[in-house]
């Protein structure tokens, strides 16, 4: 490991592997390093039964920015992909985003204008309990966005085990993250670009990592003296607070666990993805994943199905963190990191986890174009 590089890349996830691209486009050197067995990071998709099983949970590519479309096209092709996932509370079905199929089931409204009046009436209620102050939290955010009886079916329940914490006390903003529609529109983004890689996200990092220097199994903090050595900088996208040695104490996340299997049936349950939003069903949601990459017959054409449970937990010590928890006192722990991390001359800090930031990924792909401008 004598060599010395331009950048060793700590994490071989979308940030770093879209990093190492422009690098070596850039003629730059790189080395990249992976704690795993694999490459990809939460991307990262493992086939079983002929069928890619997002591992790490469900990941839909979508973007307005005409760029970074282009860009993660031109590494990869993407199918028409579109998320519409579907609720389910208490045996019956909704459409997600909240939108007009929504507040028909909900209701019984057929026409936008006999929404809308059911809509005021709720929001006019979460007003008057306001008293004129902003929403402080998700709970007051959501009804004020969509009313009580939205909320409490299809919000609360689901908020309250993917973040275990109680609506009143998480941040507003992750609620404003979904759309709400007065048109018969199940399509769950805005945005003008969604889909897949053809062949999966192994696809999109193996094409971003042709011809660049991986290696495996590579535990930075293990090796760290040797490998902070062998380039002149530094990209990590690991934990802000693991880099720091937790000098100001543990950030929190969330993680995820999954239960696969494998089902003797094409067709398990019509959709990629199924949201129990009920408190009572202890999983989130259900993904089965032949619905991302097999459209019409060939669904039937596969036999077998592979759906995943999705259970919410607290991080602990060991386990793979997957969302930062944005609340008042996380959000100022990170930011005291954040200062040490802007001190650091050799170092780029990138990704959900060193940035502490509920990212999406073609905002990942956004930076990193931008950073190599
Ligand atoms: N959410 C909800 N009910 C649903 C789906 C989402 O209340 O059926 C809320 C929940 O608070 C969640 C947020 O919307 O944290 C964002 O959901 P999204 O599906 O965007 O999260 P991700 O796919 O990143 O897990």
């Amino acid at each position: 490991m004598s060599k010395k590089y331009d950048y060793l890349i700590v994490g071989s996830g979308l940030y770093g592997a879209t990093f190492a691209y422009m690098a070596k486009k850039s003629g730059k050197s790189c080395l990249v390093i992976d704690k795993r067995a694999h490459i990809g990071g939460n991307v990262y998709c493992e086939s079983i039964e002929g069928i890619n099983v997002h591992k790490y949970g469900a990941h839909i590519f979508h973007t307005s920015n005409k760029e970074v479309w282009d860009f993660v096209n031109s590494i990869v092709e993407f199918n028409r992909y579109t998320n519409c996932p579907v609720a389910n509370y208490k045996g019956k079905l909704y459409n997600l985003p909240f939108n007009m199929n929504t507040f028909y089931q909900m209701w019984n409204v057929t026409t936008p204008a006999q929404a809308e009046a059911k809509l005021e009436e709720q929001r006019a209620e979460a007003k008057q309990s306001l008293n004129g102050r902003e929403p402080q939290n998700l709970e007051e955010q959501a009804k004020l966005l969509i009313g009580n009886d939205i909320y409490e079916a299809l919000i609360k329940g689901y908020t309250e085990k993917q973040w275990g914490r109680s609506c009143s006390e998480l941040p507003a903003f992750i609620i404003r993250r979904l759309p709400v529609r007065m048109i018969f529109d199940n399509n769950y983004f805005n945005d003008k670009y969604q889909g897949i890689p053809v062949g999966g996200y192994n696809k999109l990092i193996e094409g971003l990592l042709d011809d660049v220097e991986v290696r495996l199994n590579v535990d930075f903090f293990k090796e760290r003296e040797q490998l902070e050595s062998i380039a002149d900088k530094i990209v990590y996208t690991g934990a802000i607070d693991e880099y720091y040695n937790y000098c100001y104490g543990q950030l929190q996340y969330r993680t995820v666990s999954f239960e696969t299997t494998i089902e003797d049936t094409p067709n398990y349950q019509g959709n990629a993805v199924v949201n129990y939003t009920e408190r009572e069903v202890p999983y989130t949601r259900i993904i089965e994943h032949k619905h991302f990459e097999m459209f019409g017959q060939d669904v039937f054409n596969c036999l077998k199905s592979v759906i995943s449970k999705e259970y919410s937990t607290e991080w602990k010590p060991g386990m793979e963190p997957y969302y930062p928890v944005n609340d008042a006192l996380n959000n100022e722990l990170a930011e005291k990191y954040r200062i040490l991390a802007s001190q650091e001359n050799n170092v780029i800090f990138g990704g959900r986890l060193a940035e502490y930031k509920y990212y999406d990924m073609a905002p990942i792909v956004e930076k990193v174009l931008n950073y190599w401008k």
